[in-house]
């Protein structure tokens, strides 16, 4: 710059002047200058002087409490007196009401302004407009605290991750791993993979892929837990981040598992179920073949444990089995198969190819163990085992043969005054052995009301009309299934346990006749065997007579079979009974005539309604003559005497048309129907009535 010319001087001082002015005013930064005495305005750019709504020349020489607000000047002038004092700058954030009703956040640096003594003479003021950058901080700011409070409120694991470097993990995620958030941060994801996972989850993490997959984590402990992986990748600060979503499937593989085990195990003890124990042993018989080695199965049974549940209650009961299946499992060995089979029946299977002397050792253990008094609600009760015991390969080849004679060694165990062990032998399997057998399951039958009745229908050979049904006993034992009465009738009856079946069944039958009467379905008489110690039995006929009252049940719908031999005793007395059934509506049917010695005098003086020609007759009809004479007799005689007659197990239509040649009058048979358990019965009916419609 010229500076001899005066005026040329100040030409250029002028345009020096605008040429800052221009730059002041065009900066994106309003500037001031505040004198230090009295903070009066000398300099301000048009961005300061509009700032507060004024323009560059107006605010030279006011105060700045006088521009921006006494409220304002307040706050701001212990920040002015520092930076005179200090000779140091400063710079602090505020806000300012906008022109649009908003607000503005600027920037203020304040810079002290020292003269060549070093004396604090004023102070410059720049400030930024920084709206836009708080804005886009806080906006960042509240997505990343909406995130923060979404991954904590998660119930699910959550981890990010950058490079494969954990940026952040939520607590479910760091109980998972069992770890705090300082020992994740920084370190590989993949390190707290469960090891045999890492491969894979690092595959997913390069390929950056976003998916869901099942893989497994490692806890602090080492335990390897299963989980779910949903991985997702985020924009994050411009960076990609992953986050991860960590799904704890514990419990959906506990409830897996817990469904599989209820599947196998008994819900009571714990234990394994029969299913199970027997596809174990299944698995067990090919290697014990192969190493030919010896199996050992134990049967074992508690004596009277009914009655622990009838004196004590199911509860009580329920401990004594828990505590018998812990006694059990203690007294064996890790690799010993216990397993309960229902009831208060277990089931042990040794393994260790001992021989019968080491067998029966463990045998004697467990009767000692399981027979030890037992403290159950206050009482302390003793049920004692019965133990049967069958050896792989002598006694058995299949699970089903094993079992089976352990439980005949069992029942042979408790006939010889329970508490006992017993090797399978042979012989148990022959008749008299399993009879003891039976005879001890059917006294349990009785009580666990394990029998059903079946109905077998009785149709006009006239007319084809319903005219009765014979109800026919079944065991429904509940591992051999359905029992039919031949094979255990004759040993209740020697065992003097038919009486309490016969009640039952006459109970039974009456109540289904009141049913059958009341729905309309059928108001025929239903027939009822009778054993002869039940018609024998004193008060027999009250007892009908008892029933039939307190059912409501009208004497007509109730029929008794007597076979021939129960009618030969003491005729007297005999027919006072029949007479006084009769009297109550009974009626009264002799049952596999033909069979027994009935003289034709002895059947007149009594009160009977019709004759059943033994199915031994009609079986080999129409072409065995010996079979014909005699069941044309029966039926020619029991019209002469005035009682109708019934062929009994027709089968054959000819058998059906020999019979109704010969005027018999009616029939039961397989040709007509077998006999059904109530329900189907019921179906039978309906069927045939929609028929007959
Ligand atoms: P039952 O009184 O002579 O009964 C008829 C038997 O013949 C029944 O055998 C029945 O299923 C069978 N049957 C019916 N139609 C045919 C056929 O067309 N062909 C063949 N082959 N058989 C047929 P179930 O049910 O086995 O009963 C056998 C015996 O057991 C009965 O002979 C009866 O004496 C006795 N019984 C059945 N239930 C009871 C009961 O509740 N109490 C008593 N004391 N004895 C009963
Ligand atoms: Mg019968
Ligand atoms: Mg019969």
């Amino acid at each position: 710059m010229n500076v001899h010319d005066p005026a040329e001087e100040i030409v250029a001082l002028r345009a020096e002047v605008v040429q800052l002015r221009l730059l002041a005013n065009n900066v994106p930064v309003a500037i001031a200058y505040f004198e230090a005495r009295g903070y009066t305005c000398r300099f301000a750019n048009l961005g300061y002087a509009s700032m507060f709504g004024r323009d560059e020349q107006s605010v030279i020489g006011l105060t700045f409490a006088q521009i921006i607000g006494d409220e304002a000047a307040r706050q701001i002038q212990p920040k002015v007196d520092t930076i005179l004092r200090e000779h140091r700058s400063a710079s602090y954030e505020r806000q300012l009401p906008a022109a649009d009703g908003g607000t503005r956040w600027i920037e203020v640096s304040l810079l002290p302004h020292l003269d060549a003594t070093g004396t604090a003479v004023g102070a410059f003021v720049l400030i930024a407009d920084i709206t836009h950058h708080r804005r886009a901080e806080l906006a960042l700011r509240e997505s990343e605290e909406r995130l923060a409070k979404f991954m904590h409120a998660s119930a699910e694991g959550i981890v990010f991750h950058r490079g494969g470097i954990v940026t952040d993990a939520n607590p479910p995620a760091l109980a998972l791993l069992g770890r705090t958030l300082p020992e994740v941060l920084g370190q590989p994801a993949l390190d707290f993979v469960a090891p045999d996972q890492r491969e894979r989850v690092g595959a997913v993490m390069a390929a950056g892929s976003e998916i869901t997959y099942e893989t497994a984590v490692q806890h602090r402990d080492g335990t390897r837990l299963p989980v779910e992986f949903i991985v997702r990748t985020m924009e994050h600060h411009g960076e990609r981040l992953r986050m991860t979503i960590v799904r704890d499937l514990r419990d959906r593989m506990a409830d897996q598992a817990r469904i599989h085990h209820l599947a196998h195990h008994d819900a009571l003890t714990g234990l394994p179920n029969r299913g199970a124990f027997i596809d174990r042993l299944e698995g067990l018989l090919p290697y014990a073949r192969a190493r030919g080695a010896t199996l050992a199965l134990l049967f074992i049974d508690l004596d009277h444990f009914k009655r622990v549940n009838d004196s004590l209650g199911h509860l009580a009961g329920d401990a004594l089995l828990q505590t018998v299946a812990h006694r059990i499992t203690s007294a064996l060995r890790v690799g010993d198969l216990v397993a309960r089979f229902g009831g208060d029946e277990f089931v042990v299977l040794l393994s260790g190819d001992q021989p019968a002397a080491a067998v029966r050792e463990v045998a004697h253990k467990l009767l000692a163990v399981i027979g030890a008094p037992v403290e159950v609600e206050g009482a302390s009760i003793s049920v004692t085992p019965s133990i049967g015991i069958s050896m792989f390969p002598q006694d058995g080849q299949t699970p089903d043969a094993l079992i089976k004679h352990a439980d005949t060694a069992m029942y042979h165990a408790k006939s010889r005054g329970r508490a006992d062990c017993r090797f399978f032998e042979p012989v148990m399997a022959e008749a008299a052995y399993a009879d003891l057998a039976m005879e001890s399951r059917l006294a349990q039958a009785i009580r666990d009301r394990e029998f059903v009745l079946h109905y077998q229908p009785q149709l006009s050979l006239h007319d084809g009309a319903l005219v009765g049904c014979e109800a026919l006993i079944r065991w429904a034992h509940p591992e051999r299934g359905l029992i039919l009465p031949d094979a255990f009738i004759p040993l209740a009856e020697s065992r003097r346990l038919m009486l309490p079946i016969g009640d039952w069944v006459l109970r039974e039958a009456v109540a289904q006749a009141r049913r059958w009467h009341l729905a309309g379905l059928a108001s025929v008489p239903i027939a009822v065997n009778l054993s002869t110690t039940q018609f024998q039995s004193v008060g027999f006929v009250d007892a009908v007579q008892r029933l039939l009252g307190e059912q409501g049940v009208e004497g007509r719908l109730l029929e008794i079979e007597l076979t021939e031999r129960m009618l030969m005793d003491e005729l007297a007395s005999v027919r006072d009974s029949l007479e006084r059934l009769r009297a109550l509506g009974v009626r009264i049917a002799v049952d596999d005539f033909g069979t027994g010695y009935t003289s034709l005098g002895h059947l007149k003086s009594l009160p009977v309604d019709r004759l059943k020609i033994d199915r031994s007759f009609i079986r080999d009809l129409p072409g065995d003559t010996g079979s014909a004479a005699i069941a044309g007799a029966v039926i020619q005689m029991a019209h002469g005497l005035g009682m109708r007659t019934l062929a009994e197990g027709v089968e054959t239509a000819a058998q059906r048309d020999w019979v109704a040649a010969r005027g018999c009058d009616e029939l039961q048979g397989n040709l007509e129907a077998e006999p059904m358990p109530a329900a189907a019965f019921e179906d039978w009916l309906r069927a045939r009535q929609s028929r007959q419609n």
